[in-house]
């Protein structure tokens, strides 16, 4: 791109946008800004300078087979060449008819089998709240009315959503609206509560084995499966929020797999595209379903939808991702994915002494920065984490941290040497600013 249309680009990026979690302030401060990425191929990002990055953070946790993958590139095409979008409030497409088959099949039989979808994470969550809310009263069980979220959680950022979250940062300003939330740390907390206390729980939702915008934290393992043991013993449903971490990110398709967990309520979005789309789902189970059904002046209805709700092209890059899965056995090819990042990121925190500890599930990390002098924390003011991943961009990674967290999490096609490439460019970054 030549070098003036970049700078009217950025002057016109300055007058006009106003970016998502960014003090608009330093941005519009600052000459690099906006980096302008122009084209993606694979796991690579390049800019309006014609400068190559690879993509750490998989897009803001989005991306899952690469940029540009010819097999959903063409299922997207293909859908256009017939029709963009068109309405699911009273009629139906072949590409959310498909999808929904393909997302209850990777289930077994019997279990999740019902598909609605939305548009993003939080609407996903959302979409599962309250039905979980109208099967209380469809069943009269007026007296559960809470919801469990854990610490440190984030679901989303609509109203309802961010209630659940554990995020000071994000939800304390907007305290007072939203669901009734009960926040817990742990299971062992939970464990505390009496018959009493739990029958007035509705659901408990957590991010299951990791928790992402929290700064990767790790659950201990058995935690998910003793969660659900918990949530059958006292009648309360369990939402997982595999928002991040569905899609092969842990290693499994889906997080809960590795627990044997089925859920009452899954929800998805992200990487159901592939990272194409905006597009989410909330799955259930049938017993949910059933407990809707009735004659129209019973008002079991679920009143609830969106405009682009089973949207036609993000259903057909869905599909196409799934595709993918299969025909490149993608899952099969995770386990050496995942030993380059565990060998990388021990030796770089053996070496360098601005990390402390990593956190990692399947290709999905957090790195803690620290003081190298005092091995404590950082000042989170000085906004370390991010001077770091700015840094970075000049070893080719983009990332981005959760305050003094670095984070990874390369799309799954990423080869073993980009990964390792990807912590090589954080070690750089680190030493570059903090000495
Ligand atoms: C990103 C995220 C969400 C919200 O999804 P959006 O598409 O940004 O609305 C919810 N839960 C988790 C775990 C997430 O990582």
């Amino acid at each position: 791109m030549p070098p003036d249309q970049i700078q009217d680009l950025r002057q016109l990026d300055k007058a006009h946008l106003w970016h998502p979690f960014t003090q608009m302030q330093d941005w519009i401060a600052s000459e690099e800004d906006p980096l302008i990425i122009t084209s993606g191929k694979g796991a690579t990002l390049t800019d309006s300078e014609g400068n190559e990055y690879f993509d750490g953070n998989s897009s803001i946790w989005t991306n899952i087979h690469g940029h540009c993958h010819p097999t959903i590139d063409e299922a997207i095409r293909e859908q256009l060449d017939r029709i963009a979008h068109c309405s699911a409030l009273g009629f139906s497409n072949e590409p959310a008819i498909r999808l929904a088959e393909k997302l209850v099949g990777l289930f077994p039989a019997g279990t999740l089998s019902r598909v609605f979808f939305t548009d993003d994470g939080s609407t996903a969550i959302e979409c599962a709240c309250k039905m979980a809310i109208q099967f209380r009263q469809l069943k009269e069980e007026t007296g559960r009315s809470d919801f469990v979220s854990f610490g440190g959680a984030y679901h989303g950022d609509t109203m309802g959503a961010a209630s659940l979250g554990g995020i000071g940062t994000f939800t304390d300003r907007f305290g007072g609206t939203g669901y009734p939330v009960h926040r817990v740390d742990s299971m062992d907390r939970l464990n505390d509560w009496s018959d009493e206390a739990a029958s007035s729980v509705n659901a408990v939702v957590i991010e299951p084995l990791i928790q992402g915008a929290a700064g990767m934290k790790t659950w201990p393992s058995g935690m998910l499966k003793q969660l659900r043991d918990w949530c059958d013993k006292h009648g309360v449903f369990l939402i997982l929020d595999e928002v991040m971490t569905g899609f092969g990110r842990t290693g499994r398709m889906f997080a809960c797999e590795h627990e044997e967990v089925i859920p009452d309520f899954l929800c998805l979005a992200k990487g159901l595209t592939g990272g194409y789309m905006p597009l989410a789902a909330t799955l259930t189970t049938e017993s949910v379903f059933e407990a809707f059904l009735g004659r129209y002046e019973e008002l079991k209805t679920f009143f609830y939808g969106h405009s682009y709700c089973a949207n036609p092209l993000g259903c057909a890059a869905g599909l196409g991702s799934l595709r993918i899965f299969e025909e490149e056995n993608v899952l099969a090819g995770l386990p050496e994915k995942i030993e380059a990042l565990q060998t990388s990121l021990k030796a770089a925190v053996e070496r360098s002494p601005h990390f402390s500890e990593f956190r990692r599930v399947g290709l999905v990390a957090g790195i803690d920065l620290v003081d190298a002098g005092t091995g404590g924390e950082l000042d989170w003011k000085k906004e370390t984490g991010a001077r770091v991943c700015r840094a970075a961009r000049k070893y080719g990674l983009l990332t981005r941290p959760v305050r003094d967290t670095l984070t990874l999490m390369p799309p799954l096609c990423s080869t073993a040497d980009q990964i390792t490439f990807a912590v090589d460019a954080l070690e750089k970054a680190a030493t570059k600013v903090m000495e």
